[in-house]
C-alpha cells in the first residue's frame, strides 16, 4: 500500500505527519523525532537491500536490528506463514496443549544446538528470552534446594535487553540514563572482555572481573553469568580466545550456570551456527531470537542444558512462567522454514567466507585512511573504529562525532550502518549486512565506506 507513496508526495508527508504525533518509537530520542519525524518509512525490501516511501533503494548494512539474516523479500518464509496462518493461525502451549511446528522447530533447534543443550523454551524475543534465562536458573537451584542463589551476573558494554530483567543486565550506561525500576538481584561485574578473566589484571581496560564479583557475593548467592560471545550494541567486541571457557570454568567452579546470549548471533551470524560454536562452548542455558526466523516473525527462545531439563521435569511443580506466544504456531512454521533455507543455500558458510571479504575490505581503509582503526569481523558481524592517532591509540574528541558523521555520510550514499559510542573515547561504526551477502556486495559496501571516510577527513580539515 505504502509502496506507491513514491508518486503522492503528500501522502507522505501525512504519514510522517501522523507518524510525529501518534507514533513513539523505541530507543529514539522522542524531541528529534517529534520536531523531524521519521528519516526514512520503509515500504519494501529485496535481498540486501530496501526502498523507502520517496523511491530511494538502501543497503541494509547492518540486517536493520542484526535480525534479517536471509535478507529482504523472502517469498518462502512468506509462503511458510501464509500456508501456517490458513490453517492453524494461533494455538496455545500452555495447560498442556501444543502445535506442531512448535514441536518440531523444537527439535530442529536441539538437534543442531551444541553439546548437551537438550530442550528449548519459546518466547516471542531477545528480551523475554533473557528474563526467561534467568527465572529457569532460578527455579533450577530453587529446585535443588539452593534457594539463596537468585543473582545474576552480566559484564560492561553486555546488551541484553528492554525488559526490566534484560535491562538491568544491560551493561551499557546510556540505557539506565533515567530512574527505571531495576532488578536489585542482577550485578554488572564492571568486566569487559579483555582482562582478568583470563588472569591479566595489567589490562589498561581493568574495572574489576567476574571473578571479584563472585568473591564479593559467595557463590551461595549467585545463580548464573551471562554475556554475548560477541557484544552486539556495545560495540563488536568478539570474545577474545581462551576468555569464554575462563568464564565457564570459573562458573563450573563456582557452581553457577552460564547464559550464553547468542540473540544476534546465534543462527549464522558469526559463521558458525552458534558464536559460542566458535570456541567450542556448550553454555547451561542459551537465548535465542531474531536470527531464528530472519525477523519474519517474532519469536525466541531458551535452550537448556539435559541437566537443567532433567531437574525441571523431575519435581511436581508448575514453571509458573509463560507469553501468550510461546510456540506460535505461525512464528514457528516461518523458523522452520527459515532453519531449511539456512542449511540448504549453506548461508553459515557464506557468512564465513564474507568474513575473509570485509577483512580485505577492512585492510584496504586502513591502507587508506589513517583515522581508520581497530576493524574486526567475525562471520558477517564487523565494525572498525575511528581514531585521531591510531599509532597513538588516542580518540577524536567528542564534539567530532566522528563515527556519527562517517555513518551519515554513508547514509547519504544508500548505505544503512549504524553506529557504538557509548563508550567513552570510542568511534565504532558496526557492520553486519544479511547473511546472503555476496562477495560483490561487500566490495560495495567497502566501496561506500571509503568514500564516506573521504567525506569525513575533508570535513576535518
Ligand atoms: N540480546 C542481545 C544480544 C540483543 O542484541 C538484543 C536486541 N538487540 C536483545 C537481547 C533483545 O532482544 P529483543 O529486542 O528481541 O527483545
Amino acid at each position: 500500500m505504502v509502496a506507491n507513496l513514491s508518486q503522492q508526495v503528500s501522502g507522505i508527508d501525512q504519514l510522517g505527519e501522523w507518524d510525529k504525533k501518534y507514533y513513539l518509537h523505541p530507543t529514539t530520542v522522542p524531541k528529534t523525532f517529534s520536531d523531524n519525524g521519521p528519516k526514512i518509512i520503509f515500504t519494501e525490501g529485496n535481498g540486501i537491500r530496501v526502498k523507502d516511501a520517496k523511491g530511494d533503494t538502501y543497503i541494509d548494512g547492518v540486517s536493520m536490528l542484526w535480525n534479517v539474516n536471509l535478507g529482504h523479500g523472502q517469498k518462502e518464509l512468506a509462503d511458510a506463514a501464509y500456508e501456517q496462518m490458513t490453517t492453524l493461525a494461533y494455538g496455545s502451549s500452555f495447560y498442556g496443549y501444543s502445535n506442531e511446528p512448535a514441536i518440531r522447530l523444537a527439535e530442529k533447534v536441539v538437534s543442531i544446538a551444541p553439546g548437551d543443550l537438550s530442550a528449548i523454551y519459546f518466547t516471542s524475543g531477545g528480551s523475554e528470552s533473557n528474563d526467561t534465562a534467568f527465572k529457569l536458573a532460578r527455579f533450577y537451584w530453587h529446585l535443588k534446594g539452593r534457594k539463596g542463589k537468585k543473582k545474576i551476573i552480566s559484564i560492561t558494554n553486555s546488551y541484553h535487553g528492554a525488559t526490566v530483567a534484560a535491562g538491568t543486565a544491560t551493561g551499557i550506561d546510556a540505557f539506565h540514563n533515567f530512574a527505571g525500576s531495576r532488578d536489585i538481584d542482577i550485578l554488572n561485574a564492571k568486566a569487559h572482555l579483555t582482562n582478568c578473566e583470563l588472569g591479566d589484571k595489567s589490562d589498561p581496560n581493568y574495572e574489576g572481573c567476574i571473578r571479584d564479583t563472585i568473591e564479593k557475593e559467595g557463590s551461595e548467592a549467585i545463580a548464573a553469568v551471562i554475556m554475548e560471545p560477541v557484544q552486539g550494541a556495545g560495540g563488536i567486541h568478539i570474545a577474545p580466545d581462551g576468555y569464554l571457557k575462563a568464564v565457564k570454568d570459573l562458573c563450573e567452579e563456582n557452581d553457577i550456570l552460564f547464559i550464553m546470549d547468542e540473540v544476534i548471533c546465534g543462527f549464522g551470524r558469526t559463521g558458525k551456527i552458534f558464536g559460542s560454536d566458535n570456541w567450542d562452548i556448550v553454555p547451561d542455558l542459551m537465548s535465542v531470537a531474531k536470527g531464528i526466523t530472519s525477523g519474519y516473525s517474532q519469536l525466541g527462545g531458551v535452550l537448556m542444558s539435559e541437566e537443567i531439563r532433567n531437574t525441571l521435569v523431575q519435581y511436581d511443580q508448575i514453571l509458573g512462567h509463560g507469553f501468550t506466544y510461546s510456540g506460535h504456531p505461525t512464528a514457528c512454521a516461518v523458523g522452520l522454514k527459515n532453519l531449511e533455507i539456512i542449511e540448504r543455500d549453506k548461508i553459515v558458510e557464506n557468512a564465513k567466507n564474507m568474513e575473509k571479504e570485509l577483512k580485505k575490505g577492512f585492510k584496504y581503509l586502513e591502507d587508506n585512511h589513517a583515522n581508520v582503526a581497530k576493524s574486526r569481523a567475525l562471520g558477517l558481524i564487523s565494525a572498525f573504529e575511528l581514531q585521531a592517532d591510531r599509532d597513538a591509540d588516542l580518540p577524536f574528541d567528542k564534539s567530532i562525532r566522528a563515527a556519527a558523521i562517517v555513518a551519515e555520510e554513508c547514509y547519504k550514499r544508500k548505505l544503512i550502518l549504524r553506529t557504538a559510542d557509548f563508550e567513552e573515547g570510542k568511534n565504532i561504526v558496526a557492520i553486519a549486512p544479511p547473511l546472503i551477502t555476496k562477495k560483490e556486495d561487500v566490495e560495495e559496501i567497502i566501496n561506500i565506506i571509503d568514500d564516506a571516510v573521504t567525506a569525513f577527513e575533508n570535513k576535518l580539515e
